[in-house]
């Protein structure tokens, strides 16, 4: 499949990664909306949160479970957002389920 975030999951194409486990992956985002812009996507391919079902949404609590320990890594103590983007509306430009985590700075509401 031609698809980008699977190709960086798999190593194929480089990123500047903040966190690697068997079931997800956090990356720095190439264009950042904040001072710290991570992306963690499922390695395996989920194509947005509209495609989140019983079957496949333990790896949305397994990568919820994980944002705690990047947030700590990335000293985000003063808070974060976590955003994920889903279909046209929305602006999802990747189409491979990911969340931002944006922080490191009083974050403006447009930021998302
Ligand atoms: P969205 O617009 O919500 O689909 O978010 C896609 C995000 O992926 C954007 O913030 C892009 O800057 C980011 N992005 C696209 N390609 C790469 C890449 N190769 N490495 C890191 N971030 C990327
Ligand atoms: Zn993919």
């Amino acid at each position: 499949m031609d698809c980008i975030f699977c190709k960086i999951a798999a190593g194929e194409i480089p990123s500047n990664k903040v966190y690697e486990d068997d079931k997800c992956l956090a990356f720095y985002d190439l264009n950042p909306a904040a001072k710290v812009h991570v992306l963690i996507i499922p390695k395996e391919h989920i194509a947005s949160a509209a495609e989140v079902s019983k079957e496949n949404s333990a790896l949305v609590g397994h990568i919820f479970s994980v944002i705690p320990e990047i947030a700590k890594k990335l000293e985000l103590g003063g808070g974060f957002r976590v955003v994920t983007n889903c279909g046209a509306h929305a602006g999802q430009s990747v189409g491979h389920l990911h969340f931002h985590i944006l922080g490191g700075e009083q974050l403006r509401m447009e930021m998302c």
